[in-house]
């Protein structure tokens, strides 16, 4: 029967079918991949052996069985091709190459100073050091890029950056800059982070993975079967615009009472300072709170894990603030699993065991199965998220390149 795809056509698209679902499973056998694939074990057979030959899965020694025939497994080969992620931050720019599995094989990072250089220029100078770096180039599938702000998928263009700025910047003006031609992707932070989690994290077999990313600003990603949300403009989940104050300080999105306004890192240090001026206790020098250079969040959360009182109630505080946006995004979208990370999470438990209390504690009558976890990748959460968008696309397809 005549059915309008070629054999080619329908091969390739046999062939990702396969691979993606050995990747998911991470090590299979023929007869697991022919209940799930809908496939004859024939071509299965036949495209596992095509495969092999391009060095893109390994077979390995059979495992012992109850009796009868052993069968083999198959799994991904990790350095059968690799990824670059770049995070651009606050304070620093980060390039990282990982493998299929996600582990890190090389890191450099750059301090940032988008004054002196545009945030393009920055990009473009950490790719070339980590492309250049790496031996097998040609096993480079691409790169991803987190933003911590929100970038046109359309034009390219940042057209929201309250911590970074740049706003008009295009990074389809990098893909002309690049020597290399490898495609490029490009998303928000959170998100990335979230996918990150989905792919290597505790994210992992779960539908519905929520990642909440409590830094610079307070913000979120969502992933959906495998598929970030982004909503129309890719500002979909944006806790630390929500309002939780109608009569509350101005945004700098230019609204009154959002949710930053009380955990964005000034937000924090404004709140540390009120307290303090209300006569709360501290061992932190008054010279140092009431100079705007010498205060930081860092030096909060250093104090309230040394037990600092002032310290450990703003911290204790905005976990529970954090916590309602976790609260209110899990009463929206019902996920299975929610994440917190982010530079507020190197307060550790400080910080997340109100932020988990809160939430479990609004639930309690709906008696959600919900897991609420920490994440474990620490500071490059959203480099990998980035490289892992490149991997998703060649396992999955489906992700939009710059150019
Ligand atoms: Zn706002």
């Amino acid at each position: 029967m005549h059915t309008g795809i070629s054999n080619k056509v329908l091969r390739e698209s046999n062939t990702s079918v396969l691979l993606s679902l050995i990747n998911e499973k991470g090590l299979t056998t023929k007869s697991e991949l022919s209940k799930l694939s809908s496939l004859s074990k024939s071509s299965i057979s036949n495209l596992l052996e095509s495969l092999i030959n391009k060095k893109l899965i390994v077979s390995q020694s059979k495992r012992a069985s109850n009796g009868g025939r052993k069968p083999k497994e198959y799994k991904i080969n990790p350095n059968a091709h690799y990824a670059i992620g770049i995070d651009i931050g606050v304070q620093e720019v980060k390039g990282i190459i990982i493998n299929l599995q996600g582990k890190i094989l090389i890191k450099k990072s750059l301090d940032a100073n988008y004054k002196k250089n545009t945030i393009i220029n920055h990009v473009y100078k950490i790719i070339n050091i980590i492309y250049n770096s790496f031996k097998e180039k040609e096993k480079i599938l691409g790169a991803g890029i987190s933003f911590a702000g929100l970038v046109d998928p359309k034009t390219s263009k940042i057209y929201y950056s309250p911590n970074i700025g740049g706003i008009n910047e295009s990074f389809k003006n990098l893909t002309k800059m690049l020597a290399m031609k490898i495609p490029l992707f490009i998303d928000k932070d959170a998100n990335l982070a979230a996918l990150c989690e989905y792919w290597f994290g505790s994210g992992k077999e779960k539908n519905t993975v929520l990642y909440i990313m409590a830094d610079f600003g307070t913000g979120a990603g969502l992933v959906i079967n495998g598929e970030i949300y982004r909503g129309y403009m890719g500002s979909a989940c944006d806790p630390g615009h929500t309002t939780i104050d109608i009569n509350g300080k101005s945004c700098v999105c230019g609204k009154f009472g959002c949710l930053e306004t009380f955990t964005s890192y000034n937000a924090i240090i404004e709140r540390f300072i009120e307290k303090y001026k209300k006569g709360g206790k501290t061992n932190i020098d008054e010279k140092d709170i009431l100079s705007k250079n010498k205060m930081s969040v860092s030096k909060i959360i250093e104090n309230a894990l040394k037990g600092d009182p002032i310290s450990l109630d703003i911290i204790k505080e905005t976990g529970q603030l954090i916590g309602i946006a976790g609260s209110n995004l899990v009463n929206l979208f019902d996920p299975e699993i929610v994440i917190l990370g982010g530079g507020l999470t190197s307060a550790k438990n400080l910080l997340f065991d109100p932020f988990k209390r809160l939430i479990v504690e609004r639930e309690k009558i709906i008696q959600r199965k919900l897991i609420i976890e920490s994440s474990k990748f620490g500071n490059d959460t959203c480099a990998i998220g980035a490289a892992t968008i490149v991997l998703k696309n060649f396992f999955k397809g489906g992700e939009q390149a710059i150019i």
